[in-house]
């Protein structure tokens, strides 16, 4: 049995759907197919989520509104399906859009992160939706699968964690592959708290669902189709030279992706070595590439790689009165990010000063101000981190140029510089 993931990019017009098709009727195995949300749907969805929290009702129904006619837009150039599948599809299509009305209408709760469960997953239930309509009347004989009936989660709405014993319970009842089904549709992204109210495992997080299915369900491998040729040392858009790295060991893709590569979601790994599961990452545009084998057996070689994060902000924090005992002060400021949920991604002490590089999001100034309350806080914010793996000086040179370097940090293989924009 096979997992195959394919993201956003890859589906976001009727031919990315019907590739899709093509590289699911080449597969011969069973095989679990995970997509994400269609194109840019997540980030439409979110400025759904943002206008209802504001009671901005108009602007809510006026967006999703965009979204239903991207959908419908899709079905209409979906080729070889006949007009009463299509019709039975559209009704789909606004059943489930009507339902998210309903709740925006109708939500006694108005906590952001709840609502952002039960609004931003429609993109997955949209897409998935397509995908299996359209796999099962053309390509083979499929079945759809709510993923919230099965990976159950806590109730962290935004970033849920999966509780895998839970999830496993269910998972072999629900892919049985029973009644001539040898294909499932599920979402990826998408999951469920014990009571029933949807969660969303982080931004990107489809592949991370992938992972858990993969392992969970004992699949020979899982296979991430991209709009790439596979992982590459960089991101193309940003450095030209980028190449194909044709293969890594799962320690160097956990670590390149939690650098920033666009390799995939960063809990991705962990899953896929607990079962020892190979992960191909290739291309899905031109599938007879070779891409990039991830596993236990393959290494990265000595090439340069560079991963980089924008929008970073470095709080520095000082004791008020000199007295900073270093660890006491270190786990109480690393404990209040964790409960804002900042993810830290560079850390640099001194005797009188600890300074964390965070993601600039939401809830920073929120740590910032309780973070006040113990210490003087000061920051930097619209910055960049850039990881180079076997740098050279002449790429530290020509990676951070020009630019005011905040901070570098360096061992033998790796340097990590924070730059200002
Ligand atoms: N649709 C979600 C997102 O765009 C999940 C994913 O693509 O993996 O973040
Ligand atoms: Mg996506």
């Amino acid at each position: 049995m096979l997992v195959y993931k394919f993201g956003g990019a890859s589906i976001n017009s009727p031919e990315g759907v019907c590739n899709l098709g093509r590289i699911v009727s080449k597969c011969d195995d069973k095989l679990i197919v995970v997509v994400s949300a269609m194109g840019k749907t997540t980030n439409m969805l979110e400025t759904v989520n943002a206008a209802c929290f504001e009671r901005n009702m108009d602007e809510t129904l006026r967006i999703l509104s965009g979204i239903e006619d991207y959908h419908y837009n899709m079905i209409d150039g979906l080729t070889g399906m006949s007009n009463s599948v299509k019709d039975k599809l559209r009704y789909s299509i606004k059943s489930l859009i009507d339902g998210v009305i309903n709740f925006v209408e109708n939500t006694k709760n108005h906590d952001f992160d709840y609502c952002y469960g039960q609004i931003v997953s429609l993109g997955e239930l949209l897409s998935s939706t397509i995908v299996n309509e359209y796999v099962n009347s053309i390509v083979r004989t499929s079945g759809l699968v709510d993923a919230r009936s099965f990976i159950t989660t806590d109730s962290l709405f935004r970033e849920a964690n999966v509780y895998f014993d839970r999830t496993e319970k269910k998972l072999a009842d629900i892919f049985s592959f029973r009644d001539n089904v040898n294909c499932y549709i599920t979402q990826g992204f998408i999951g469920s708290n014990p009571n029933g109210d949807t969660t969303t495992l982080g931004r990107e997080g489809s592949d991370y669902s992938a992972a858990i299915i993969a392992s969970l369900m004992n699949a020979n491998s899982l296979t991430i189709w991209k709009d790439v040729p596979g992982v590459l040392s960089a991101d193309p858009k940003l450095f030209p030279e980028a190449k194909l790295l044709p293969e890594l060991s799962y320690k160097d893709a956990a670590e390149l992706s939690y650098y920033g590569a666009q390799v995939m979601h960063q809990k991705t790994i962990k899953p896929l070595v607990n079962k020892n599961i190979p992960l191909y990452v290739k291309s899905f545009i031109d599938i007879d590439l070779q891409g990039t084998d991830i596993s236990s057996k393959k290494r990265l070689q000595d090439i340069p790689v560079i991963a980089t994060k924008k929008n970073q902000i470095l709080i520095s924090i000082l004791p008020k009165d000199f007295s900073f005992a270093l660890e006491d002060a270190l786990i109480e400021n690393l404990l209040i990010l964790q409960r804002y949920r900042l993810k830290i991604h560079l850390i640099q002490s001194t005797p009188l000063c600890i300074s964390l590089c965070v993601d600039d999001g939401r809830n920073t100034r929120l740590a910032i101000d309780e973070l006040r309350i113990n210490g003087l806080v000061q920051y930097n914010d619209n910055l960049e981190l850039i990881t180079i793996r076997n740098y050279t000086e002449n790429l530290i040179e020509q990676y951070s140029g020009i630019r005011e370097k905040l901070i570098m940090q360096r061992d033998r293989s790796t340097v990590r510089i924070l730059l200002k924009n």
